[in-house]
């Protein structure tokens, strides 16, 4: 009886899961190649600008930088203030569209070409994973073999090696939240000063850890939501990677056929051994398959040596594996384009007809002065105000509850304050009579005015303070 070879995977069942639904775990073999060239100065790139983008300033703001607490968003110096529910969904909405009309042209090319999780586990945790318990082959029987001083030291080595490696690209990430020098200036003191960015900083590690040095292909299977959409995105012309199968079939060792009628497939399972998500890409286009180009290098190797073209597993769209033309734009991609420009414009539109203005105060290092024998106190502030659109403003502020109008005076330099860029900052006071401040606080709301129309454009609360008597 022919013996069944161990990459002939079971029809019925995913090839990471065995009879009893446990995992399989993948030992990829490493493949070389043009494609494997291409990707890799690729991952490199992309790697070289996550780590160097938040410390890249333009117009003396990092390169992207997500503040979540103020809600503004910094890319290539320019900052949106106050980013507003409209112009969130907008930006969403956009980059769905956008992602589903490349995914109807191009197939899952994010995945394979730049999706963080491929690129740092094929550029940086295979390598080392292979740098230190070896080959697929190797790293297979030190799976297997039971424990001994041996693997016990392969596989710390490998674990600090893959934790290190995670703990750096985790405080990158931080970083993109928090500010580069900021996170750099509390990584220099103990956790107990910044003890969120600390758990924030140790979860995210953990997660990257987790994921890049085990749970790997697992991800792309069975939680990667984009994995499960672009099905619905892709069609007969999209591009994905493709066996060939007129020119490959029957494949050699096929029951009843002799070697004259065989094709070009010899079924030496290469394409099989080296595919991360463990899949035979011979049966079809898969969900599980990310389009990492790895089989197309193992088979063109193969070609290469049989003297035979290159390309019986290359990228092609469905039609023109079945000899039709490919289709470059179809009704599904005009559609997700349209959509998406539509997004898009709108984003705009919005973005410069905003007539908000967001207000921050901050508060000066004296939080309060006692003067005039007690009878007024004064609270400092630095007030910035700042917003999205074009407008410009002419704006005067004013105590919102009516009552403390006569017991509360705000003090700006200018009348009216002219908001022409923006980002503005302004000094203000607050000169209060102290019976309004109950056990020495008091919470108002202050109401920014247009100057000549006196249409309320904002208003923003403030906690003011004074002595407790
Ligand atoms: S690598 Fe090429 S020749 Fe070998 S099994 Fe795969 S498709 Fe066939
Ligand atoms: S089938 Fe080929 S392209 Fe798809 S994941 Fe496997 S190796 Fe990568």
């Amino acid at each position: 009886m022919k013996t069944k070879n161990i990459y002939d995977l079971d029809p019925e069942r995913l090839a990471t899961t065995d009879e009893h639904g446990n995992r399989v775990y993948l030992y990829p073999e490493d493949v070389k190649g043009v494609w494997k060239s291409r990707r890799k100065v690729f991952y490199w790139f992309l790697i070289g600008l996550y780590l160097v983008l938040p410390w890249f300033y333009i117009n003396g703001k990092p390169a992207l930088f997500i503040n979540i607490s103020q809600r503004e968003f910094t890319v290539l110096g320019s900052t949106l203030h106050g980013v507003e529910p409209i112009l969130f969904f907008l930006m969403l909405a956009s980059g769905i569209f956008l992602i589903a009309f490349i995914t109807s042209l191009l197939g899952r090319v994010w995945c394979g070409w730049a999706c963080p999780q491929t690129v740092f586990i094929q550029a940086i945790f295979l390598k080392v994973e292979a740098l230190i318990e070896g080959k697929a082959r190797e790293r297979r029987e030190l799976d297997k073999a039971p424990w001994s001083l041996n693997k016990i030291f392969k596989r710390s080595l490998k674990w600090m090696a893959f934790f290190l490696i995670s703990l750096h690209i985790a405080h990158t990430f931080i970083g993109y939240f928090v500010g580069p020098h900021e996170l750099f200036y509390m990584t220099m003191h103990t956790p107990s000063d910044n003890w969120g960015v600390f758990v924030a900083t140790m979860l995210v590690t953990s997660i990257f850890l987790l994921d890049f040095g085990w749970f790997r292909e697992q991800f792309c299977i069975i939680a990667c939501p984009y994995g499960r959409m672009q099905s619905v995105a892709m069609d007969e012309n999209s591009l994905v990677v493709s066996y060939d199968m007129k020119r490959g079939e029957p494949r050699r060792g096929a029951e009843g056929i002799d070697k004259a009628n065989e094709g070009d497939c010899i079924n030496c399972y290469n394409c099989v051994k080296v595919c991360p998500t463990g899949i035979d890409i011979r049966r079809g286009t898969q969900l599980e398959c990310i389009a990492c180009t790895q089989c197309i290098d193992a088979c063109d190797d193969i070609m290469i040596k049989l003297k035979k073209p290159k390309g019986l597993i290359r990228y092609s769209s469905e039609n023109q594996i079945n000899g039709k033309p490919r289709k470059l734009m179809t009704f599904r991609s005009s559609v997700y384009v349209t959509i998406a420009i539509l997004f898009i414009s709108s984003f705009f539109y919005f973005l410069n007809a905003s007539t908000k203005l967001n207000l921050v105060f901050l508060r000066a290092k004296v939080p309060f002065q006692v003067i005039e024998d007690g009878r007024t106190v004064i609270n400092h502030f630095t007030l910035k105000l700042s917003h999205q659109g074009k407008q410009r403003f002419e704006v005067d502020f004013d105590v919102a509850d009516v009552n403390l109008k006569d017991k509360i005076k705000i003090v700006t330099p200018i009348h009216p304050t002219i908001i022409d860029s923006p980002d503005k900052k302004i000094v203000l006071f607050f000169k209060i009579s102290p019976d309004v401040l109950i056990a020495g606080t008091r919470k108002i709301n202050v109401k920014v005015f247009d100057h000549l129309t006196n249409e309320v454009v904002a208003i923003k609360e403030v906690v003011l303070v004074g002595p407790s008597y």
